[in-house]
């Protein structure tokens, strides 16, 4: 997700976010969300609804998984079973909403060889890319496109 998203995030939902300075051997938030933006309004929401019903909750990780959003999370009171009432809520529109662009018009997870919930504009996109990524490792070589790939993962 775009660093502003998780900024907005982090700034209107301090208590829930509180991982953000910790060490990741204790919160996995410091990687900010793992998943597409698309997905920002899902998680705004649902960040908004937990912080209300228990200020103490504090996110652990936020993530997709086999195309669908994953919010994991710790409290010390005793409200565990509503909040995973709205994630789950979360989880169930995640699947019917593109992980790119938002959109709900067509959107559902999709498996080529592993899933992730996109519309088909998205999809198509997201194809080309992949190709191009094939082309140009098969161009390269593997050991220069694996160079280039951790270059650009530190540098990005
Ligand atoms: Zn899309």
């Amino acid at each position: 997700m775009r660093p502003e998203l998780e900024a907005k995030l982090f700034t209107d939902f301090p208590n829930l976010f509180q991982g953000r300075y910790k060490p990741i051997t204790e919160s996995l938030i410091p990687f900010g969300c793992e998943c597409g933006d698309g997905w920002f309004g899902i998680i705004y929401n649902l960040s908004k609804k937990i912080s209300e019903l228990d200020p103490d909750a504090e996110a652990t990780q936020v993530k997709e998984k086999y195309g669908g959003l994953r919010f994991y999370f710790t409290s010390q009171n005793d409200n565990y079973e509503k909040i995973f009432e709205l994630i789950q809520d979360a989880e169930d529109e995640s699947y019917k909403t593109c992980e790119d662009c938002g959109t709900k018009e067509n959107a559902s997870p999709n498996e080529h060889g592993w899933i992730k919930t996109l519309c088909p504009e998205c999809r198509e996109q997201n194809c080309q890319e992949r190709e191009k990524r094939f082309e140009e490792m098969m161009s390269m070589g593997i050991k220069e496109w694996v160079e280039k790939q951790i270059k650009y993962n530190l540098s990005s």
